[in-house]
């Protein structure tokens, strides 16, 4: 196996574009597994650890710009203010150890459906930024996984970094598992509220073949608030509604039945968590 260890950024893209087959590593935590259990062999393996830029992150055009090199750690350590979401779920991968090392970028390069950065990521409408020798895309969180730990890459492309909106308001994450700590979900839920924009966003882990937004559900609740007024009232919220809510994000989820847990009970822990992440996101929206 040859190792390939760029020292800038230009120089990773350009040995991507001559090794398209070559595997990115970055922190390792999956990659290392895959190739400890022989899952896989490649020819080339792409050690991004060297590439300082990868591991930035700064507020650039309103955003924050996060680099695909940013461990989990660091986001909760110095974003849980701009990124409550993704600093919540993040607080939930594996240990310290894994988060010391485990990055955003990472997380979305293997694209699993259970990956607890995508949650966020698409309730926040995050925008991932990826790179090659032939230039830039900006492909959105929710058309960036394609199928069960597919990805929109090309061949010769690399992440470079995802582009998320500081919270304009609450965000919640929730996550459940067989156990409290170093478990992959069994299903997580991501919810922001938007009120500069007026506009509610959602993200499904572990409960369908991608990670996905809940459309229907999202779309349900940004129209109820608008035309009931609750936005500006700030009143609580019926009951009829954030049960409506909760079915609707129950309904986009398409489970199958797994070690971790039935389809059945995916389903229904996704309604539960709905309805308590809503709860909590407008009772801090109440306060602030
Ligand atoms: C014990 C243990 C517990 C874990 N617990 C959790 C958990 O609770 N939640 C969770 O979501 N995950 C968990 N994971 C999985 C893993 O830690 C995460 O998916 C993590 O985000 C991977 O980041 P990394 O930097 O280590 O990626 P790597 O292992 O380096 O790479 C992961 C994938 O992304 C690709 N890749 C990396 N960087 C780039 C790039 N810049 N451009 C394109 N492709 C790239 C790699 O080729 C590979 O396919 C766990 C893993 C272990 C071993």
């Amino acid at each position: 196996m040859e190792f390939l260890q760029p020292g800038t950024w230009a120089e990773a893209l350009q040995m991507k574009a001559e090794h398209p087959e070559a595997v990115p590593i970055q922190g390792g935590t999956d990659v290392m597994v895959e190739l400890n259990f022989d899952r896989r062999r490649p020819g080339h393996l792409l050690d991004l650890g060297r590439v300082r830029d990868l591991a930035e992150w700064a507020p650039a055009g309103g955003q924050i710009r996060l680099g695909a090199g940013v461990t989990f750690t660091r986001v909760i350590d110095e974003l849980a203010g701009p990124l409550p979401g993704l600093a919540m779920a993040s607080r939930t991968v594996g240990s310290p150890q894994i988060r010391n090392r485990a990055t955003v970028g990472g997380n979305l390069g293997a694209a699993s459906p259970a990956g607890d950065a995508h949650p966020p990521l698409l309730a926040s409408c995050a925008v991932v930024e990826v790179e090659s020798v032939r230039g830039t895309r900006l492909i959105p969180a929710a058309e960036f996984f394609t199928g069960v730990k597919r990805n929109a890459l090309r061949p010769d492309e690399l992440i470079c970094a995802a582009l998320i909106a500081p919270a304009a308001g609450p965000q919640q994450f929730c996550k459940i598992g067989t156990r409290n700590a170093m478990v992959i979900a069994v299903a997580a839920f991501g919810l922001a509220l938007h009120p500069d924009s007026r506009r509610v966003g959602t993200g499904i882990g572990s409960a369908a073949p991608t990670p996905r937004q809940a459309t229907a559900a999202q779309e349900f609740l940004t129209r109820a608030l608008a035309a009931d007024g609750l936005w500006e009232s700030r009143d609580t919220l019926p009951d009829t509604l954030v049960a409506r809510f909760a079915d609707l994000v129950a309904d986009a989820a398409a489970p199958i039945d797994d070690v971790r847990g039935s389809a059945r009970y995916r389903v229904h822990s996704l309604s539960v968590m709905a309805r308590r992440a809503l709860a909590w996101a407008w009772s801090d929206y109440q306060r602030m």
